[in-house]
């Protein structure tokens, strides 16, 4: 049973994370979305809510589910028996840190691959960020999220 987790703020999933949750669920028997509780970032919705929107996003797709983690990575995958753990990649700036992070849990446990995707290019350009942005500055994000992360960002921001 080939396991993975695909770790993130996820704050919150959007189309270019679901594309790449597709992806590994097609390479691997069981993908975890593992939902990081960081303390450092300011997140617009709590873990509870990232959580609950990534369950609905997913809910589709029968070898994906939704965890959440606080703690280092490697262990928490390591606890999960995965074999690895995804990222996705959009563009070159991208590749600097997640390829440090990457050589890092290396490092830290050799038996666990990171394995880069790429989404559709369709995708290449969203960021849970400038989603956000959008959102709060009263854009339509449709083309960007989930239904029902378009619906939580409506009441987040109420209508402006
Ligand atoms: P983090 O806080 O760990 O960067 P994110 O939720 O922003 O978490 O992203 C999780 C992973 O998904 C990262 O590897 C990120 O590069 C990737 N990712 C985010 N958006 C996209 C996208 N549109 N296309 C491809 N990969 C993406």
């Amino acid at each position: 049973m080939k396991i993975a987790v695909y770790p993130g703020s996820f704050d919150p999933i959007t189309n270019g994370h679901l594309d790449i949750v597709r992806r590994a669920g097609q390479m691997f028997d069981r993908v975890i979305v593992a939902v990081a509780i960081n303390t450092e970032k300011k997140p617009l919705f709590s873990v509870d809510e990232r959580r609950r929107l990534a369950v609905d996003a997913v809910k589709g797709l029968q070898n994906v589910s939704v965890d959440e983690f606080a703690g280092l990575l490697i262990k928490y995958a390591r606890r999960k028996r995965a074999t690895a753990v995804v990222r996705g990649l959009r563009a070159v700036s991208d590749f600097e840190f997640e390829f440090q992070l990457a050589l890092m849990n290396r490092k830290l446990d050799p038996s666990i691959e990171t394995i880069f995707l790429m989404t559709k290019d369709e995708y290449t350009f969203i960021s849970s960020r400038l989603v956000k942005e959008i959102g709060e500055l009263g854009g339509n994000v449709s083309d960007f999220v989930p239904r029902g992360v378009e619906r939580a960002m409506k009441r987040k921001f109420g209508s402006r």
